[in-house]
């Protein structure tokens, strides 16, 4: 169980010494208990309480970097169980896999895939996160090439796939000081691994059939010096996947069982079902997902899905609001006034770009709500969107006084045009229809 900030400072020297960068022991205690900082940082704590409040403050599942710097990606430090009931922080690093006995020409093309590939959704440019390469060939010379060909393309996060030691160390060679992840140790192998590990800094996956073999083999890991630790949980099918994924999850978030507290890993590429897995990794509480390189269809969903589980579910998206251009508009243009909910500005965005008419979107802040939602909760006024005209200089980009606004919000339309002083439009409820109201309702307007 967690320590509340109270439990925690009678644990504290009380010396307020501000040493661990907190202005009292209490706040110090505060951020403790909220995982936001570490026992380490204060000096005076005896190695009992140490031992006692880092059991209970520190995340419950460790935070492991994969890569370093610009090509990394960090995963766990997650704290709960069901995203609603705060948010998930790290989204699982998504790897398409080669083989090295794959020709170079497919190794290349995969690479400068994964480099080049970015897909914009909602304002974020969506990326996957690197590659994994097995060694398939189970030689250590091929391996090695595979992985210097991906390092001379393209500098990203690695998965090393093999269970030949002096295959990976071969591997290391090339990209030893990048901290890939090397999969994967398990009871047979794990001294060696661990040492291996140990020498280049990297984190190291483990792998084993049950979740009670998987605690003993990331004890003996700790014991050899390896703390960075990746569970590959070797799954047989979907069910398999979950049942262990989300008993992990519970057992760590809970700390009946601490030695768990690791991200967990998973190969999709065995057994079919692939996009099921995919998306069974994401939703339950995958950190390392490797994928066979993905068709454009099964990328966009992967790669959304993964946006939309780690937005946090108690903050809308929200755009900055102000006067946005589409196209070129002159002082002829429309001007549209909607919210600044993330979702609502890129729909309308879209079919205003395919209406080919230049005009301006006027984005008021609503706190990211919604139009309908908005409305009914009093955030979308004619207070606020007169201020808005004026905040954003409206009037010295047009030189008519014409405001269009969403159909939803027709409730307003009268008090917007008593406090603005603009004769308003009201649009459709649908943007899909925004095109046509500017084709016919709009022309009609400008004459
Ligand atoms: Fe208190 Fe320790 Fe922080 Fe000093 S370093 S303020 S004693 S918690």
């Amino acid at each position: 169980m967690a320590l509340k900030a109270l439990d925690i400072y009678k644990l504290l020297p009380k010396k307020n010494c501000k040493e661990c960068g907190d202005p009292t022991c209490l706040t110090f205690a505060m951020k403790l208990a909220g995982g936001k900082s570490d026992v380490d940082l204060c000096p005076y704590l005896d190695e009992q309480a140490k031992t006692v409040l880092g059991a209970t403050t520190r995340p419950p599942i460790k935070l492991v970097k994969i890569g370093v710097g610009e090509r990394s990606f960090a995963v766990g430090e997650e704290f709960v169980l069901y995203r609603h009931e705060k948010t998930f922080y790290h989204p699982p690093g998504i790897l398409f896999k080669v083989s090295d006995t794959q020709t170079p020409d497919e190794i290349i093309a995969v690479t400068k895939r994964v480099k080049s590939e970015s897909f914009t959704r909602v304002g974020s440019d969506l990326q996957f996160n690197g590659i994994a390469i097995e060694n398939t060939s189970g030689s250590a010379e091929p391996f090695a090439r595979a992985v210097e060909m991906v390092e001379k393309v393209a500098d990203l996060p690695l998965v090393l796939i093999s269970t030949s030691v002096p295959a990976l160390s071969a591997a290391m060679v090339y990209c030893g000081t990048y901290r890939p992840l090397i999969h994967a140790a398990t009871t047979a192998t794990y001294k060696e691994m661990c040492s291996l590990a140990r020498q280049h800094g990297c984190p190291l996956a483990i792998r084993a059939q049950t979740l009670d073999e998987l605690g003993e083999l990331v004890k003996k890991c700790a014991t050899e010096g390896v703390p960075d630790l990746v569970l590959d949980l070797a799954p047989t099918s979907l069910n398999d996947f979950i049942v262990r994924s989300t008993s992990i999850r519970h057992l760590a978030i809970s700390r009946s069982a601490p030695e768990l507290g690791y991200p967990v890993y998973v190969d999709t590429t065995g057994g079919g079902m692939e996009d099921a897995m995919i998306a069974l990794g994401i939703v339950k509480y995958a950190s390392v997902i490797v994928t066979s390189p993905l068709s454009p269809g099964s990328a966009k969903a992967a790669l959304t899905l993964r946006q939309n589980i780690y937005t946090d579910p108690q903050k809308p998206i929200q755009m900055n609001p102000g006067l946005y251009r589409v196209g070129t508009p002159d002082k002829d243009a429309p001007v549209l006034m909607t919210v600044n909910f993330s979702l609502t500005f890129f729909t309308l965005q879209g079919y205003l770009e395919s209406s080919r008419i230049p005009c301006f979107m006027l984005i008021v802040d609503t706190e990211g709500l919604s139009v309908l939602t908005a409305v009914a909760a009093g955030k979308l006024s004619e207070v606020l969107v007169r201020d808005s005209i004026r905040k954003f200089g409206v009037e010295q980009e047009v030189s008519h006084r014409k405001l269009i606004i969403p159909g939803y919000a027709s409730p307003l339309s009268g008090r917007i045009e008593e406090a603005t002083g603009w004769k308003v439009l009201v649009g459709p409820r649908d943007a899909a229809e925004i095109g046509d109201f500017l084709h016919e309702e709009w022309k009609k307007h400008v004459g």
